[in-house]
């Protein structure tokens, strides 16, 4: 059982993309097969993991109605431009419609040079492909929008970096691959004619209710989807790292795990990328970032025909974009505090929890899971299943340090429904290192599949994964995430 492709962007003008064949590869083996998700795509998960199933993960074998293309676009990389970019190291193998109607891209990433590879080999390394697959899925979890990991395989081949790696690649799923350098990439040529038809495409296949509306009313919504989605970044601490308009969707999914981290304490100046060295893409800078990015999205639409007649309502946006941030993060911490409605009264609450977290360097996930504790427990054990004493670790990991109290009193006088979306399990960057280390250097991926299992269901309560939770030990602390590219 599989999918027919289909591939309304490779209808589109040639200028679009480059046609482009996946470089086979010696051996593929496929690595791990999202079930559900490919399930509710069409595929067979037992064929994926085939060897004609694996032929497919890597670019060896198309399947029917696919053709391949790599999509060109532009950015802004750390607030430089640079005018062409494109997939240099991923190819659009088409789209899948799933049983609900709902359209989806098919990339591979790490199947061989394009036209936009530049000085690159195409290939991936197989530890960005094991991180990439972990925090998405870990995301998707967590129920923030992201592109999702259908399988990885390894190829048999080695790459080269700073040393010899086992290769290896990902099957990314995505709503779309369109990014506000999509956008910045036809504005930059003047190419008013491919700039009306892209947005006439994002509007037909992410917005269609904004049928026949402004660029601006586009541009509104995107600017909501973005807020949106980084508010749901910063209500879980989790640093993207590389926020460069290439790497921000229009259909407002979060793209692109590189060198992304979800923070222990809390520390809005934390920064984890190795190359981000002016700290840019800190995480107390994201929903700054957010605003940036839309004000070149903004940018871009000027150059369509009568686009200075936007300005003004483009301005307008851009200078939203804080607003909305504000509302949907609001939103949002009301939830974890499980306060029903909303007051802007409760700003000094949040202010305050966050600046005693910060004060007493306190982990920010297991402070939040501390309140759930609080709000919830009676006492009693709370499902049974706990065979020993295990479940005092995740009682004392989530116990909150005494200067919390004048806090805690305040905060009960104003909670009147359960804390929610507050997670114990998140992939916290030690534990996705030793899962990578374990895939690359023995190949074992008993710690990937161990650490996969514990983040897809991040809410439950489970005193026999009480060391997932846990914050790293001085000496497990990472200090840098690499781009691995
Ligand atoms: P990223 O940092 O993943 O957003 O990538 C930025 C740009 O560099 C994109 O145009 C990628 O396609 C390109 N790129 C990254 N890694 C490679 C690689 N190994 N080979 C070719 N191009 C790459
Ligand atoms: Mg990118």
């Amino acid at each position: 059982m599989k999918p027919r492709f289909d591939n309304t962007y490779a209808a589109l003008p040639e200028r679009f993309y480059s046609r482009q064949k996946p470089e086979p590869v010696s051996s593929p083996s496929t690595i791990v097969v999202n079930e559900p998700l490919a399930r509710r795509l069409g595929f067979d998960p037992q064929w994926l993991k085939t060897e004609e199933g694996a032929e497919f993960g890597v670019g060896n074998r198309l399947l029917e109605g696919s053709d391949p293309i790599a999509m060109v676009y532009a950015g802004h990389q750390f607030g430089n431009w640079v005018p062409r970019l494109g997939d240099g190291r991923a190819l659009l193998l088409g789209e899948v419609v799933d049983e609900e109607g709902e359209r989806f891209d098919i990339q591979l990433k790490g199947s061989g040079r394009t036209p936009y590879s530049r000085r690159g080999d195409g290939r991936a390394p197989l530890g960005p492909v094991v991180r990439e697959y972990l925090i998405s899925e870990a995301m998707a979890a967590m129920g923030v929008p992201t592109t999702r990991a259908l399988m990885a395989a390894t190829t048999g081949e080695s790459v080269f970096r700073e040393t010899r790696l086992p290769g290896g690649v990902l099957v990314r799923v995505a709503s779309s691959h369109i990014r506000i350098g999509t956008f910045e990439y036809f504005a930059s040529q003047r190419d008013t004619e491919a700039l009306q038809l892209l947005i006439d495409y994002v509007i037909d296949r992410h917005y269609p209710d904004l049928a026949g509306a402004t660029p601006i009313d586009l541009l509104r919504r995107v600017a909501e989807q973005q807020a949106e989605l980084v508010a749901q970044w910063q209500l879980l601490g989790f640093i993207h790292g590389v926020m460069n308009t290439d790497n921000m969707l229009l259909s407002g999914e979060t793209i692109d795990y590189g060198p992304c981290a979800f923070m222990n304490e809390y520390d809005p100046a934390t920064v984890y990328s190795s190359i981000d060295r002016q700290g840019r893409y800190a995480f107390g800078n994201q929903p700054f970032i957010t605003q940036w990015n839309i004000s070149r999205l903004a940018h871009a639409f000027l150059a369509l025909p009568d686009g200075e007649e936007l300005l003004d309502d483009a301005q307008k946006v851009v200078d939203d974009v804080r607003d909305l941030f504000r509302d949907a993060y609001g939103r949002g911490m009301a939830k974890k505090l499980g306060i029903a409605e909303f007051q802007e009264s409760d700003w000094p609450l949040i202010e305050d929890l966050l600046e005693l977290m910060y004060e007493t360097g306190s982990d920010y996930t297991l402070t939040f899971r501390g309140l759930t504790r609080l709000a919830t427990s009676d006492d009693s054990d709370s499902d049974g299943s706990d065979p020993e004493a295990s479940d005092d670790d995740l009682a004392k990991l989530t116990t909150l340090p005494d200067e919390f109290d004048p806090w805690i009193e305040r905060w009960q006088a104003r909670q009147t429904e359960e804390p929610a979306n507050n997670p114990l399990f998140i992939p916290r960057n030690h534990l996705v290192e030793a899962a990578i280390d374990d895939a690359v250097e023995r190949e074992d991926f008993s710690t990937f599949f161990d650490l996969l299992d514990v983040v897809k269901t991040p809410y439950d309560e489970r005193s026999d994964w009480a060391d997932f939770a846990r914050p790293p030990k001085p000496d497990e602390r990472v200090q840098a995430t690499f781009c691995g590219t």
